[in-house]
């Protein structure tokens, strides 16, 4: 029988244990822990050879480290007190020379049924620390990973992100999306940024962020919007759709609803939040990529007299007008050079203030408004600007509406 002379040949190399033994053979059979293997291979063999079973010294493979088993799961529960969680998974840091000796016997003997030590290692934690503390193994969504770091004997333990969906609405101007390095300090902290690093001392991601590091226990917050306004523009109206990413956090099982009540209570007024549900690290991809389009609604300000007539002709020629526009003056030393063309999906006047006129504009993602308005010195073809031949700027701007990824036109 093949198996019993390779278990012999296995046997050797030296005093082995059941669980190194059998793990040799480990992706045969089902059912069975490397240990039974290991243990019905060495008894059928001194059944054969006849003489009285006899227990393993010290195994030269693994030291005899499934002996401590045990240890190495209450090591990993005493790491993990204090962090909120179910799912977890063990991964063990092997030192080259343990992997170096299974795997000589492996080329040795050519043999193709092995399970590497890891492996079982990883395993049987696993199974000690769910029968002691009734969480749960899952490799596939672990809130936490435990790394056995069989070397130094120490544990690793990496608290995987949580993730939840909503969208933000900004009520102040001048607060940037995320935080700015100081210009001056590149965030190294000086005198004009008052040793802050911050070229602004608040920004959406950190009023919505730091209630949540509070109630989460976390390390940071991280937000992934779905594009961004700029920074003396509002983000009114159904607000602009985002995924936060919670880093480390020690508590999980909070309410959303109780999540969003105090962010907006932290942040007085001037960032408001609605929470609609968890998310994951897949839809942080998706959020970046959508290209939805965007409702702005504009104060205008037109130099020189014009007629209604005039404004709205002009009006009427943007309405789904494909515009071209190379890129802006402002943002010209941060992007390449190139036209783009954006379309126009709608735009309406919808009244006067401070003898400007208000404008609501719908278009394609990536349309730039102000250039829009302001024909950015010809660079943006055609313009409300050049249209009227005299000069127009946007006074400000406010975002109305982004649509989502998950929803239709
Ligand atoms: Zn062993
Ligand atoms: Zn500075």
């Amino acid at each position: 029988m093949v198996i019993l002379e390779e278990a012999a040949k296995i046997l050797a190399y030296g005093e082995i244990c059941d669980h190194c033994l059998g793990r040799f053979f480990g992706k045969r059979s089902f059912g069975l822990t490397n240990e039974e293997r290991g243990r019905a291979l060495r008894i059928a063999l001194f059944m054969e050879e006849h003489r009285p079973i006899s227990l393993p010294g010290p195994c030269w493979i693994c030291g005899d480290l499934f002996s401590r088993v045990e240890e190495w799961a209450d090591r990993v529960i005493e790491a993990t007190k204090g962090i909120e969680f179910q799912r977890f998974v063990i991964g063990t840091r092997v030192p080259p020379l343990i992997a170096e000796s299974e795997e000589i016997v492996w080329s040795d003997l050519s043999l193709a049924h092995a399970e590497p030590l890891k492996s079982e290692m990883n395993r049987e934690v696993g199974k000690a620390v769910a029968r002691k503390s009734g969480k749960t193994p899952d490799p596939k969504q672990p809130e936490v990973v435990v790394i056995l770091n069989l070397a130094e004997e120490i544990t690793e333990v990496q608290i995987n992100p949580l993730f939840f969906y909503g969208r933000y609405r900004k009520l102040e101007r001048g607060i940037p999306q995320t935080h700015w390095h100081c210009r001056a300090c590149q965030g190294k902290g000086c005198e004009k940024c008052d040793f802050t690093g911050k070229q602004y001392q608040d920004s959406v991601e950190e009023l919505i962020g730091r209630p949540l590091i509070r109630l989460f226990s976390a390390e940071n917050a991280v937000l992934h919007g779905s594009g961004r306004e700029d920074i003396d523009a509002l983000m009114v109206g159904t607000g602009r759709p985002f995924v936060m990413e919670v880093v480390a956090p020690k508590v999980r099982l909070l309410d959303l609803g109780q999540i969003e009540r105090t962010v907006n209570q932290d942040a007085e007024g001037r960032v408001s939040v609605t929470l609609e549900r968890w998310s994951t690290r897949e839809e942080v991809e998706i959020i970046k990529s959508t290209k939805g389009y965007k409702k702005y609604r504009i104060l205008v300000e037109i130099d020189g007299p014009y007629s209604t007539d005039e404004l709205q002709s002009a009006i009427r020629a943007l309405k789904g007008a494909k515009v071209n526009q190379r890129t802006p003056i402002r943002v010209a030393h941060r992007r390449a050079d190139r036209v783009r063309e954006r379309r126009v999906l709608d735009i309406s006047i919808a009244g006067e203030e401070n003898a400007m006129v208000i404008l609501e504009v719908t278009g394609e993602a990536g349309l730039y408004i102000k250039e829009l308005i302001s024909g950015d010195q010809g660079r943006t073809e055609p313009s409300l600007s050049g249209l009227l031949g005299r000069s127009a700027r946007v006074y400000s701007l406010d975002v109305v509406q982004v649509q989502g990824h998950n929803e239709g036109e």
